[in-house]
């Protein structure tokens, strides 16, 4: 395999990036082919890709992607956090939809081509970063309903600051009743594209609900909480905190293994169980539960204030952000930036 760079230093500045359209100026791609395997890997100015309509992964979906982050360190070196972690659920995402793996290394050389190509675009404002897009997706021309015999990979960047736009405040979400988000042996616990068009309708009426997030249960009973549409939740009960056991039906975060480490080395209790509807809107009411909290790549840790279901709603705690969410967002903000010494092995 042979590396080549064609990059050309960025440093176009960016005052408000929000998330998602902010794109840098690079594209790392490589193909895959039954035949040759892994090749071409290449930087390159970002540009268009041209495809035939009968482009398999269109049509059928076999198409699965990563999201990670950069971020500006102490010393105002680069470095991006857990990459390693997401190789591997993007390797597992693959194998679950019948596509080859890209080896961790080609993962980990084609985001070291990207980063230090589109390191400019970040400044020192320490509500950035560059958020890092893996994806790869079925290019073969070919209709025939198997899986394909030839894949595109892309690595592309866009500076990110604030996931919601009005900032990190308390938002209000609902809970999903008309739809589930997986199925018992389906793809729940990986990222594939096949998971998110289903859930853009409940989104959307979330959203005319004046609700910003929607909330998955379980797909068997409809009475476990299992995650938001990008992010992994967590309760404070009782001063533990509680997350959600990982039931393979949603995504095992990175961002949720992280806080977990966070908050037992911070001392709290870390306790991983099942959560129902029913034990969260009585634990508000009681006073049990004082703070609800999601938390991803792209929303770090974001609070819970309210959470509506059906005709009938509750607040958690003060409807405001309580102060474990804080503290964790903080350790979370310090890991990535190269606060906290004794995880920096998080650092890339
Ligand atoms: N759940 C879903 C469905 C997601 O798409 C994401 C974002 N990758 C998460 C949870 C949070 O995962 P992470 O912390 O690895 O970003």
């Amino acid at each position: 395999m042979t590396v080549s760079t064609t990059a050309e230093p960025s440093s176009r500045y960016l005052a408000d990036p929000g998330h998602g359209t902010a794109f840098t100026d690079h594209l790392v791609t490589a193909r895959w082919s039954a035949d040759t395997g892994w090749q071409d890997l290449a930087l390159g100015p970002l540009r268009e890709l041209s495809l035939h309509p009968g482009t398999s992964a269109l049509h059928y979906g076999q198409a699965v992607f990563e999201g990670l982050k950069a971020f500006v360190q102490q010393d105002g070196g680069v470095a991006v956090f857990r990459p390693r972690d997401n190789a591997a659920r993007f390797a597992r995402s693959a194998a679950r939809l019948a596509m080859p793996v890209l080896p961790d290394e080609l993962f980990m050389t084609a985001l070291d081509l990207l980063v230090r190509a589109d390191a400019p675009w970040l400044t020192d404002n320490p509500q950035h970063a560059l958020y890092v897009r893996p994806l790869m997706f079925a290019s073969e021309v070919n209709l025939l309903m198997r899986e394909a015999t030839e894949f595109t990979f892309v690595l592309m960047a866009f500076v990110a600051a604030g996931y919601f736009g009005d900032g990190a405040g308390p938002v209000t979400v609902m809970i999903a009743r008309d739809h589930a988000r997986a199925l018992p042996g389906g793809t729940g616990d990986v990222k594939c594209a096949a998971n998110y068009a289903p859930t853009l309708l409940t989104q959307r009426r979330a959203r005319e609900a004046g609700c910003q997030q929607v909330v998955w249960l379980d797909p068997d009973e409809r009475r476990w909480v299992e995650e938001l549409g990008a992010m992994n939740l967590f309760f404070v009960v009782d001063g533990a905190l509680v997350t959600p056991r990982l039931t393979g039906n949603f995504l095992p975060g990175i961002t949720r293994d992280t806080l977990l480490a966070l908050a037992a080395r911070a001392g709290y209790e870390v306790r991983e169980r099942p959560v129902s509807v029913d034990d969260w809107r009585e634990g508000c009411r009681s006073g049990a539960i004082t703070e609800t909290f999601a938390c991803g790549t792209a929303a770090t840790v974001t609070p819970i204030g309210r959470v509506r279901d059906g005709d009938g709603a509750f607040t958690v705690g003060t409807g405001n952000e309580g102060p474990v969410t804080a503290a964790l967002r903080t350790a979370l903000l310090d890991a990535q930036h190269g606060r906290l010494p004794d995880v920096s092995h998080w650092l890339h």
